[in-house]
């Protein structure tokens, strides 16, 4: 029976290992003797050191995992998305209308005036914080002159962050 061969095979390695055991010891007690009196001395045992280093080495890398797994973790087509596009606010430069709404657009976009979708106008012109003395951190509507954006308020250029 395969079985019992098994379990004489495990006895077998039983044995041997408890015949090894106490011939381990004596060396073992032998070879730690001096970091028992010194502690510091175990730095000096090669064994020691490696496994210290190791240690550190596992550390490192399943920290550096860790940081990788969050990176990876985050959903994917979130990331395509804030990757490829974005919002842009628009204010609709009608003076009927004048409305703001934001949309999502590849980035680098600027084929303003877009559509307002009140008015359905082609008035929908890109909304910028406009930095000016005047203007102070608003959001004004844009025009672009020059390849830059203009703030139709006080006519600065204004410098996109
Ligand atoms: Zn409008
Ligand atoms: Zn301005």
């Amino acid at each position: 029976m395969p079985h019992v061969d098994e379990e004489s095979k495990f006895a077998k390695v039983m044995v041997a290992f408890r015949e090894w055991l106490p011939t381990v010891k004596p060396f073992l007690a032998e070879r730690y003797a001096p970091v028992r009196e010194t502690p510091g001395l175990v730095w000096r045992l090669p064994e020691f050191r490696y496994t210290a280093l190791a240690l550190g080495v596992l550390f490192a890398v399943s920290i550096l995992r860790f940081a990788g797994g969050c990176l990876s973790f985050a959903p994917e087509g979130a990331v395509q998305r804030r990757a490829t596009t974005g919002d842009f606010h628009v204010a609709c430069t009608n003076e009927q209308c004048k409305k703001h709404f934001v949309i999502n657009r590849k980035f680098k976009f600027d084929d303003f005036p877009v559509d307002c979708p009140t008015c359905k106008q082609e008035t929908g012109q890109r909304a910028l914080r406009c930095r000016s003395k005047t203007c102070r951190g608003q959001l004004v509507p844009t025009e672009i002159r020059g390849g830059d954006y203009v703030c139709r308020q006080c006519n600065k250029v204004i410098k996109r962050e």
